[in-house]
């Protein structure tokens, strides 16, 4: 596609009040199918968020090499999980996909190439709070991959390339979880934590209400208690791109701001 044809694109879909940017804590895949505080605060918020024209979504559990938007009118439902029971290989989110959208997401960015994904659909991190919060599956859906090779600092940069599509009516929904070992879970004792949990989410959402994504960007370098909280960063760099997109103008809310599992932080945020 010419340059030209891409500005015609994005010309025809009017600009629209600055949509909201959430970071949801996923957690559990069970929770897609089970009536909690978290689904609960997921179908609240879909009732009280602005009706948008078609929903970004940027999973943990999309990693790619290179980033990847889906262009695809119906992508499916993946189970991308196991040892669940059959209820939960039984949902469907059968959404609409957002081939415009997404090539609008791709003319937006200049400083990677984004590729066109025909393979992948809406995998668990997507599909779980989307189910709760538009229960009609009838908001268009894409999502864009995480190039798992790069830095924080990368991911960060690049959802400041996304930040025009706010005003396109698109809300962009990143999922994973500020503290997300799956190797010290406990499912007995579900709401207590571990003090280095506790302390990691602590600093997130200091810096998150000090408005200082260096602190978040930089997490690394809070040494043993960033490496408890994050063995791998994939469920940690969704959150990247919530802060990047944030703006000079928004607010923000917390929400489901408890442990679950114990090593699970269920935190989430939304910037307006
Ligand atoms: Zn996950």
């Amino acid at each position: 596609m010419q340059l030209n044809d891409l500005n015609k694109l994005t010309e025809g879909f009017g600009s629209t009040d600055q949509m909201p940017v959430l970071f949801v804590g996923h957690g559990n895949p069970m929770n897609a199918i089970t009536e909690n505080i978290y689904s609960k605060s997921w179908t609240e918020m879909g009732k009280k968020l602005p009706l948008p024209k078609a929903i970004l979504c940027i999973s943990a559990h999309w990693l790619t090499n290179g980033t990847a938007v889906t262009m695809t009118d119906k992508p499916k439902t993946i189970h991308d999980f196991g040892g669940f029971p059959e209820e939960l290989f039984a949902v469907q989110y059968p959404a609409p996909g957002a081939v415009d959208y997404a090539k609008m997401a791709i003319s937006s960015v200049s400083s990677t190439k984004v590729h066109e994904d025909f393979e992948w659909g809406l995998d668990h991190g997507a599909w779980s709070v989307l189910k709760n919060m538009y229960p009609k599956a009838d908001v268009p859906v894409f999502q864009m991959s995480i190039d798992y090779g790069k830095s924080p600092q990368y991911h960060y940069n690049l959802a400041q390339e996304l930040a025009g599509l706010r005003r396109k009516g698109i809300l962009i929904v990143t999922s994973g979880n500020i503290v997300h070992n799956l190797g010290m879970m406990s499912w007995g004792g579900k709401e207590k934590s571990f003090d280095w949990a506790i302390e990691f989410d602590a600093i997130v959402k200091k810096a998150i209400e000090d408005n200082d994504p260096t602190t978040l960007i930089d997490y690394q370098k809070l040494g043993k208690i960033a490496t408890m909280a994050h063995p791998t960063n994939d469920h940690y760099l969704p959150l990247m791109y919530t802060i990047g997109l944030r703006s000079k103008t928004d607010t923000f809310e917390f929400f489901n701001t408890t442990f679950d599992l114990g090593s699970i932080s269920m935190r989430s945020v939304i910037f307006s």
